[in-house]
């Protein structure tokens, strides 16, 4: 089995045949995990995946955006120069596919996750909740200082019906047990920048709450003991980036801390794609192991979530990942 098998399916979400690729090569690459379909009935919240950590919730009305990454630019190192794609970014707002964004959060500032950020803010009006870190991506992008909300430990916010709440947790500790690029942006960021420019500055647990459901995503592989205590969920859309390299006993805790106070019915693996390809380029970037880590995991749960992945680019119900509760 080839585990780097390369999917191209360009930016038109979905387009079907593009999606039964999406959900062969899903099942290919992380075997034993089903792929969410697009239910037949339009659900009350639906999310998409854009790869990475971007996962853009939409329930009809209001938009929440998860770090909004699209722009995907080709770098060599840490000196590189990068900054948003607009013709992009424009098309995902003219499409409609970003058309309502009330909110953005990024999971942190790194390139990854926030480079857009300010961008989409600007050419959608949504307001930026994160770090000062985040702010300062923002304030760089020319954002009125009126829609950006700074977070320290914990915020939550209405949009709409949603309710998005952010809480201070931790980076994977993938370098001297802390996490690469580290630091804070302390200064308005106006691309073009540096790749390595979009310091960590902070990392976010998000809680989306509506009426029809609870999903907390973490984008990356670190954790803070017992800070999500009393934090219910019905999904989790759990980062597992790095999460081989961190090996198996961080990997048991940091799902222990993660997904277990949830009690979720349903852990959704993310961030597991090579973001070094192109926008609508996936392919499996860790290892093996990390999945056969998570089946075991969900089964050491009482009780026990099943698993689920997302398709690229496609709407799908995003409380019941798991199949109808
Ligand atoms: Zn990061």
């Amino acid at each position: 089995m080839n585990r780097r098998t390369l999917l191209v399916l360009g930016m038109v979400a979905g387009a079907a045949s593009a999606a039964t690729v999406a959900q062969e090569t899903a099942v290919r690459i992380l075997p034993g995990v089903h792929v969410l379909a697009a239910p037949d009935e339009t659900p009350a919240v639906t999310v998409t995946w854009y790869g990475v950590t971007t996962l853009l919730f939409d329930d009809g009305d209001t938009q929440i955006l998860v770090d909004g990454f699209v722009s995907r630019p080709r770098f060599e190192d840490l000196d590189s120069l990068a900054e948003p794609d607009m013709s992009r970014i424009n098309a995902m707002v003219g499409s409609g596919a970003f058309g309502r964004v009330a909110m953005i959060t990024p999971v942190h500032s790194h390139f990854d996750h926030a480079m857009d950020v300010g961008a989409v803010a600007m050419a959608t009006g949504a307001t930026v909740v994160g770090s000062e870190s985040t702010a300062n991506i923002a304030r760089g992008a020319g954002v009125d200082e009126a829609r950006i909300v700074v977070v320290e430990e914990r915020h939550r916010q209405q949009f709409g019906k949603f309710a998005v709440g952010l809480i201070r947790s931790a980076h994977a500790p993938l370098v001297n047990d802390g996490p690469p690029i580290p630091g804070t942006i302390d200064a308005p960021l106006t691309p073009p920048a540096r790749i390595g420019d979009w310091k960590e500055g902070g990392s976010y647990t998000i809680v989306v709450e509506h009426p029809a459901g609870t999903a907390l995503i973490q984008g990356s592989a670190g954790y803070v003991e017992g800070r999500l205590a009393g934090t219910p969920a019905d999904v989790v859309y759990l980062g597992i980036g790095g999460l081989g390299s961190l090996g198996k006993d961080h990997a048991a805790a940091y799902f222990e801390e993660i997904v277990g106070p949830t009690g979720a019915q349903c852990v959704v693996p993310i961030h597991w794609d090579d973001f070094t390809l192109p926008f609508g380029e996936i392919a499996w970037r860790g290892s093996i192991y990390d999945v056969e880590w998570l089946h075991e995991f969900a089964a050491g749960q009482v009780p026990a979530p099943g698993l689920a992945m997302l398709p690229f680019g496609e709407a799908v119900d995003a409380f019941r990942g798991c199949g109808p509760s």
